[in-house]
């Protein structure tokens, strides 16, 4: 048997079960976590926010464990090996998507955590390719949040025409904030932290931010205008209002990188726009390929999430420490 904190219908709380350890299927993969982290999409879990979710279902998408047992045709994972699971939890390999790579737009593509019981456990399935190899130099806690929190930052960066030099704005100073801060020194750029208040000031100097601009006390477009205009923007923070007030911050050419998953929307005129060319783009997290390249650079670049863990039967007040923007800056549930 096994524990396992799940959520058994939209907006209860995780509720601490027993459930017989799964057995590997075809093309799956038996993990045991070490680690999960708490992400703030899990609330599309446990509040019921995403179509097509059955309950009950175990949350959780930024998984750190090893293997115990693998499907008999799985031949690409090993016995005891440390891996990861993000929140792109598999792909079909036959939609027109897959078909040309591009496996995160999958159009049967799963969620962990959301299309099959995720990490909130002590152990869960996956499939193959949902499946990231760990570095020996990364622990399982600081590596869990990298498979959400890091990799969305990772990419949207690594992805958005930047050169070394260029200046990169960071909204929001928090679970994935913080991550792209390191990400963007260590990609060579100009770095710019963006949060309401002063108290994160000196943290974000430390995790590599050449400015800081205190959106409460000061006028930020004017601040990224000071500064020459921002090449990239990333919008970290689930805030739709905040993100349609920094639009005018962007220099030529300058784009908004949308990672904080809102439902509201970003307000934007076609001027703000077709005036120095600039755009507005989403970015997902991406594969368990991108996951690799995440850690990879993560542990060579000596760039680590700052945590807090609790034992998973703590999940609830886990999970409310993350939902109230309490948590320094990421939450990470341990199995011990
Ligand atoms: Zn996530
Ligand atoms: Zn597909």
């Amino acid at each position: 048997m096994m524990r396992a904190m799940q959520v058994s219908e939209p907006g209860s709380d995780f509720e601490l079960v027993e459930k017989a350890i799964p057995t590997p299927g075809p093309n799956q993969a038996l993990i045991k976590v070490q680690a999960c982290g708490i992400c703030h999409s899990d609330q599309f879990t446990k509040e019921g926010a995403m179509p097509g979710i059955e309950y009950p279902r175990v949350p959780g998408h930024e998984v750190i464990g090893t293997v115990e047992e693998l499907g008999d045709d799985v031949s690409l994972w090993k016995k005891g090996q440390r891996v990861g699971v993000g929140w792109h939890g598999g792909h079909c390999f036959e939609c027109e998507p897959c078909r040309r790579g591009d496996f995160i737009n999958c159009d049967n593509g799963q969620v962990t955590g959301i299309h099959f019981d995720g990490g909130y456990a002590e152990y869960l399935l996956a499939p193959s390719e949902a499946i990231a190899g760990v570095p020996d130099d990364l622990s399982s806690e600081e590596a869990a949040p990298l498979l959400c929190a890091g990799i969305t930052t990772f990419n949207a960066l690594r992805n958005s025409n930047l050169r070394p030099g260029d200046m990169v704005a960071v909204q929001g100073i928090g679970g994935l904030g913080h991550l792209a801060l390191q990400y963007a020194n260590k990609f060579g750029c100009e770095v710019v932290a963006i949060s309401r208040g002063t108290d994160k000031k000196e943290l974000a100097k430390e995790l590599g931010a050449h400015h800081f601009i205190d959106a409460k006390a000061q006028d930020t477009v004017e601040e990224l205008q000071k500064l020459g205009g921002a090449k990239v923007i990333l919008c970290t923070a689930p805030n739709s209002d905040a993100m349609s007030s920094v639009v005018d911050g962007l220099g030529r050419d300058g784009k908004m990188m949308v990672v904080g998953a809102s439902m509201d929307p970003i307000e934007v005129s076609p001027m703000q726009l077709i005036m120095g060319r600039k755009s507005v783009e989403g970015w997902p997290s991406g594969d368990a390929t991108g996951s690799e390249d995440t850690l990879n650079f993560s542990a060579l670049q000596d760039i680590t999430p700052k945590i807090e863990t609790y034992p998973l039967e703590k999940a609830n007040e886990a999970y409310d420490r993350m939902i109230n923007n309490e948590a320094r800056f990421r939450v990470v549930l341990t199995m011990d």
